[in-house]
């Protein structure tokens, strides 16, 4: 028996598959070989894992989004930071240039990460999506 027909067999007998990719997965695997995706039981119940396998989904919505539908649900996940981030920033810029205050200005620093994050991810995300539609009707043709 082939190495394919081996994992068609493990498919059809109902192996376990990646999560993000589909690919099966050997039992007990940590990681996904294909996607890297973290497969551990323990990655659903420990804070810490669970806080990698959720920033590995993010990652790759952002980093690799193939639908539309990723896209979307990058905006309005990142969208509603950016939106917090920037009533945050129109309320503290003009606080901080009235007042002057040191103490202001560093309490301001969270406003502008929050801004950072939610714009930059929407923008990577649907850059990377219109990349990746270019290149497919590039193939297209
Ligand atoms: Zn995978």
């Amino acid at each position: 028996m082939s190495k394919e027909d081996a994992e068609c067999r493990e498919i059809l007998e109902g192996a376990d598959l990646c999560l993000c990719c589909l690919e099966p997965v050997r039992p007990g695997a940590s990681r996904c070989v294909k996607c890297g995706a973290p497969l551990d039981f323990f990655a659903a119940t420990l804070p810490f894992l669970r806080v990698l396998a959720e920033g590995f989904v993010y990652h790759r919505a952002v980093q690799t989004p193939r639908s539309w539908w990723s896209v979307a649900g990058i905006w309005l996940i990142f969208g509603e930071t950016a939106v917090g981030g920037l009533l945050s920033l129109w309320w503290w810029v003009p606080m901080v240039l009235e007042f002057r205050n040191l103490e202001l200005l560093i309490r301001g620093i969270p406003f502008v990460a929050l801004t950072v994050v939610g714009v930059s991810g929407i923008a990577i995300s649907t850059a990377n999506y219109v990349a990746y539609r270019r290149c497919l009707r590039g193939n297209a043709s």
